[in-house]
Order: C-alpha cells, then structure tokens, then sequence
C-alpha cells in the first residue's frame, strides 16, 4: 500500500468550483496568462479542505499548547481582538479616504497612543513603525537627529551591552552609529566601572533592554541612566517586552528618552505566521518634536454640540515617514481591545502573573538545569542546556527533545553570554497544570540526558519532518524546487 501523500493530489478533469454564467459576454483568456509551467491543480473542494487542514495539523502556535519561545512572549491572542478587528467600519476603511470620513479610525489611533504613554511614562507615542527593530531604527535616528540639531555631530558611539536583544546593535549599525559594546557584571547587570570608562562626548546613547535577555531586571538601571546623561547621551528603551513592567513600573519615569513597544508581545496581537507586526515608538519630551510623521493629534476640541476633530500632524523636527500610510493598523484596533479588556488593574495582572509563572517554573527545574545568575527572574529566565557528566549532550538536543513531549522549543543559543543557552518565557497566560507538564518534560529530558542520551541525538522522533541539517539549508538554500531541478 502506497502512503497517501498531501501534495500532488490533482487529478486531471477534478473540479472544485462550478462558476455562474457571467451576465458579460465570454472572452478568451490572454494567453500570456495561462503559463504551462505553473498548472493549477485539479481538485474537489473535500480535497482541498482536507490538504489545508492537514497541513494546518502539522503546525504548531498558541492556539495548540505552550509556547515557551523566550523575549517572544508568545501569549495568547484573545479571540476578541479578532471580532473588533473584523467591525465592518475598521475592516472596510481605505487608507487614501479623507481625515473627515475616518474619525472613529482616528480617534483609535488617538485612544492607543494615549494609552501606550500612560503605560510608558512618555510624552508622545507614534504608532507607525512595522515592528519592534522599525521602532529601534527609529529611535537611534531620532538621537542622532537630536545631536545634530544641537550640533553635536561627533557622537558616533552606541553603547550596547552584551546582554542587549540583537536587534538593538543591528539598528544601531544600520543607521551608521560605531557600536561599542558594554560587559555585564557577576550579576548579570551592566558593569557600571566599564560603562563610566567609555562614557565620553562621542556617545550618542546607549541601549538598554531591562528586564535585559538574561530575564533579569538591572538593579542599577537609575545609576545607568544617570551615567550616560551625565556624558551628554541618550538612553534608548528596549520595550519589546514590557510583560514584566506593565502597571509596576514605567520607563519614563526611570528617566528613558525613547523607546518602542511591540504590539505583538506585550499588547497580544498575533505574531510569528500571523503578523504582521507592529512596533510604536514612544519619546520623552525633549525627543517628541522628531518623532515620525504624522501623528494622530486633535485639530479641534469637543464642543457641546461636537466631538473632538482628529487629524494627521508632523512633529516639528519629524525624522520624517518611515513606512507606507500610517502603520498597522488592524493590530491597533487589537491592541486597544486588549488594553481595555484589562483595564489599569488587569494590565497589572498580567505582569504579575508573567513574573510569577516564570518564578514557578525555574523553580521547579533549577535542580535539574544549571542558572547561570542566580537571582528572581522578571517574565523569562535563562538555564544551561547542558551538563558536565553528560558531555555529547547540548541545548540544541533537549530543545528537540522537547518537540517529543509535543511542546515548542524554547529559544536556544541565545543570549550569547550564556553556555548552551534554553531562554524561556512561560508568559501569563499559562495555566499551574500547563506549567507543571511542561516542568515534568524538562525534568524527565534531564533524566534522559544521563541515562539514554541517544534519544536526544536523535530527536525529534515523530514530528512531521525530522531534525534538520541547519548547516545543509544555509549552505546550500533551495528555495523553489519546480525551478531549480529543471535548470539541472
Ligand atoms: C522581539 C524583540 C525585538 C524585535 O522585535 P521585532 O518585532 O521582532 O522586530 C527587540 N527587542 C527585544 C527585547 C525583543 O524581544
């Protein structure tokens, strides 16, 4: 008996669809439209639906089980976000219509942006950037626009530490900054000696990603601050992950000046295959005159008689567009949901019990995993994928292990100032019954890593596709076989 297989399914004839009459007279197809090389498949609608669904099983996200996936928050996307998102009036609207028929889009946008600066302390928020490194690039050009408007064209440095995400020097590098890294302490914050002795007036800023990839809240994060102030520099705010901040503490008022959120993380509009992204930006209140253009703002104010007019303005020294139209604007109509779902006191929630699950969880395993920084951890933590008495054994093998006792792996090899690196952020959204089962996998791919370490090797065992040779797909990219075998 042959297995069945999910593709080539077409059979010559099949049909799916049976279309209407045209009510307009029949034509031709173009020729150059129909390409040989490119036959549509013949099936019956049961065969499709049943390829998709099959297809769809052989994928994992929030909707299946946990997703531990650490600095991604993969929290649960609230199917209510799905419904407002979907309202006929936030659907349907065009993004050339004129200000004065979109004033409920508007009033939205206004509505987040307001919400987004109480959350952060900021004097101003953009909503346009595309996603969490969009809103980095954004803010380093914002610093650089500011040195230049107060002639100071010789702070060329970014000051990143190593425990910073890796899009912070990326973005830094892309808008041209020298990038200067910064050594973390025994503690796992940043090396306050270090710091003062690369502190001069070549520094443009320095980016700080707090709680920092390491999970771990800096506990000089003021004396930072105050550090590059003192040399004349600005101090960006990672926000991509304010799943431990939320209604506990606002980068604002720590005395950040600029920072972007990730509407996808924090704010639970979907992300990985469901995206897109988006990733607002908010200023302090010497950097919101370059903020991106434009911004939601009232043109006039409410009357007796009236609502507020909302209109488009450009900041005074606006770094300028920084993508088509105004951004992303279903993941705000989302986004807005979740914040109002919640409320002040739900938001506050949500970080405590982020900071929570992942307390529960290191707990449950630190016996069994090596952490490097022993200390409360924020909404993730990083542990050792490896052990002494166990050498062949790596992080990569217990993440694929992993995939056996059906969860998603967690983020490896990452952040780099970790050996053998597992990051995992549980997020809130977990239950005590969905952490425990996930703890008890950890800890029985422990076991096995002493006793029968060959069942890690050669994980994973019954996923759809077995382990990849990652080294064969970068070295020898095959992105369209249909093509590539006919050129051979
Ligand atoms: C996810 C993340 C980013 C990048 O966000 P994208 O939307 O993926 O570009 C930046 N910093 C931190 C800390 C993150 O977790």
């Amino acid at each position: 008996m042959t297995e069945p297989t999910i593709y080539e399914l077409s059979s010559p004839g099949r049909v799916g669809v049976k279309f209407p009459m045209p009510d307009v007279p029949l034509m031709d197809m173009p020729q150059e439209l129909l390409r040989e090389e490119l036959p549509l498949p013949e099936l019956a609608e049961v065969d499709v639906v049943r390829h998709f669904t099959a297809l769809s099983r052989m994928n994992y996200s929030v909707d299946s089980d946990m997703y531990p996936l650490g600095s991604c928050t993969m929290k649960y996307n609230p199917k209510i976000n799905e419904e407002t998102a979907r309202l006929p009036g936030f659907a349907n609207t065009h993004p050339l219509q004129p200000e004065n028929t979109i004033q409920g889009n508007l009033a939205l946008m206004y509505d987040l942006q307001e919400s987004l600066k109480e959350i952060s302390g900021f004097k101003g928020v953009c909503l346009e950037p595309a996603a969490g490194a969009q809103g980095e690039l954004v803010g380093v050009m914002m610093i650089r626009a500011y040195h230049r408007a107060h002639g100071e064209d010789q702070r060329i440095k970014m000051l990143i530490p190593d425990s910073a995400h890796g899009t912070n020097p990326a973005s830094s590098a892309m808008s041209g900054f020298e990038v200067v890294p910064v050594p973390s302490d025994a503690k796992g914050n940043v090396d306050l000696t270090a710091l003062k002795a690369i502190c001069d007036n070549s520094v443009a800023g320095l980016m700080l990603t707090n709680p920092n990839t390491l999970g771990l809240f800096d506990e000089n994060v003021l004396e930072v601050i105050r550090i590059v102030h003192e040399a004349g520099g600005l101090v960006y705010g990672d926000g991509a992950n304010l799943n431990a901040l939320l209604g506990i503490a606002r980068p604002g008022d720590l005395g950040f000046d600029v920072m972007h959120f990730n509407l996808h993380k924090t704010f639970s509009t979907p992300h990985g295959g469901g995206g897109p992204g988006s990733g607002p930006v908010g200023a302090a209140a010497k950097l919101i005159d370059f903020l991106p253009n434009p911004i939601v703002d009232i043109i006039e104010e409410a009357t007796d008689q009236m609502p507020p007019l909302f209109g488009f303005v450009r900041p005074k020294h606006s770094i300028g567009r920084v993508k088509a139209f105004y951004g992303q604007f279903g993941m705000m109509v989302r986004a807005l949901t979740y914040i109002r779902m919640h409320g002040a006191d739900g938001l506050r929630n949500i970080a405590e019990y982020a900071v929570l699950n992942a307390n529960y969880l290191l707990a449950k395993i630190k016996g069994a995993y090596s952490l490097p920084y022993d200390r409360v951890c924020m909404h993730e933590f990083v542990v050792e994928g490896c052990w002494a008495d166990a050498p062949e054994v790596h992080a990569l093998d217990v993440a694929k292990r992993l995939m056996d006792y059906k969860f998603h792996p967690p983020t490896n090899y990452f952040p780099l100032i970790v050996h053998e690196a597992l990051m995992i952020e549980p997020t809130e959204t977990e239950s005590k019954q969905t952490l425990d089962r996930f703890a008890d996998a950890l800890l029985a791919i422990a076991r096995e890593a002493h006793e029968q370490p060959e069942l890690l090797h050669s994980a994973p065992h019954d996923t759809p596709v077995s382990r990849m040779d990652e080294l064969k797909a970068a070295k020898d990219l095959v992105l369209c076989c249909w093509f590539s075998e006919e050129k051979e």
